[in-house]
């Protein structure tokens, strides 16, 4: 329908996995004004010039749905913005959680930190999980490393990426490794 995108992205350190066309559901969490109305709208506009007309029909506020032909399997992804819902998060049904921070707020860093530390130690959740340092274009304004991410990110089973949603840095690659992460974890034997 109108609100869907459709995108081929073949990521080459991607093992070819074979699963039936799936639907997949992740949530979108982290402060307020870090970039995740941002985020989820560079994820269905995804660079792909033969799908060029479906751009006109994408709208804000539209549904957050993006089509993802990784290795000639099709899937569709839902982008649940957690701005929006009510955070009982032990409601939610999704397969994956992203937890954008943004490099140049300190407390949003902690806040990332805390879901990710409820996700997995409170909630006992084993769904992948990304940790994403966003506005990586404001270098001069930086104050959260890195390397503490990445450090606190893999102590929790946690993937860490740093992205630009300004300037379209890093986000198709986190959209990629998000639904291989969901689909590794529903075909083990796939590695
Ligand atoms: P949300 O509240 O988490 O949904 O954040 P938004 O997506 O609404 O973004 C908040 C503000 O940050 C907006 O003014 C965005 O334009 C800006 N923003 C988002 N991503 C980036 C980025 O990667 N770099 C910079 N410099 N600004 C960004």
């Amino acid at each position: 329908g109108e609100d869907t995108k459709h995108v081929r992205l073949v990521p080459s350190e991607v093992p070819n996995i074979c699963v039936t066309p799936s639907y997949f559901r992740t949530l979108v969490l982290g402060s307020s004004g870090v970039g995740k109305t941002s985020l989820v709208q560079q994820f269905t506009r995804a660079d792909d010039p033969h799908h060029n007309e479906d751009e006109e029909n994408w709208r804000p506020g539209s549904g957050h749905v993006v089509s993802v032909d990784l290795n000639g399997s099709e899937s569709t992804m839902e982008f649940i913005d957690g701005a929006n819902v009510d955070l009982d998060l032990e409601s939610y049904q999704v397969d994956a959680y992203i937890l954008v921070y943004s490099v140049s707020e300190p407390a949003s860093f902690g806040q990332a930190v805390s879901l990710l530390l409820y996700l997995r130690l409170d909630l006992g959740s084993d769904r992948p999980v990304y940790l994403v340092a966003n506005k990586t274009d404001l270098v001069r304004q930086s104050r959260v490393a890195a390397a503490e991410a990445c450090r606190v990110a893999s102590s929790h089973d946690c993937h860490f990426v740093e992205t630009s949603t300004a300037l379209n840095v890093k986000v198709d690659e986190l959209l990629v490794g998000v639904l291989s992460s969901i689909q590794r974890q529903l075909t083990p034997l796939a590695g």
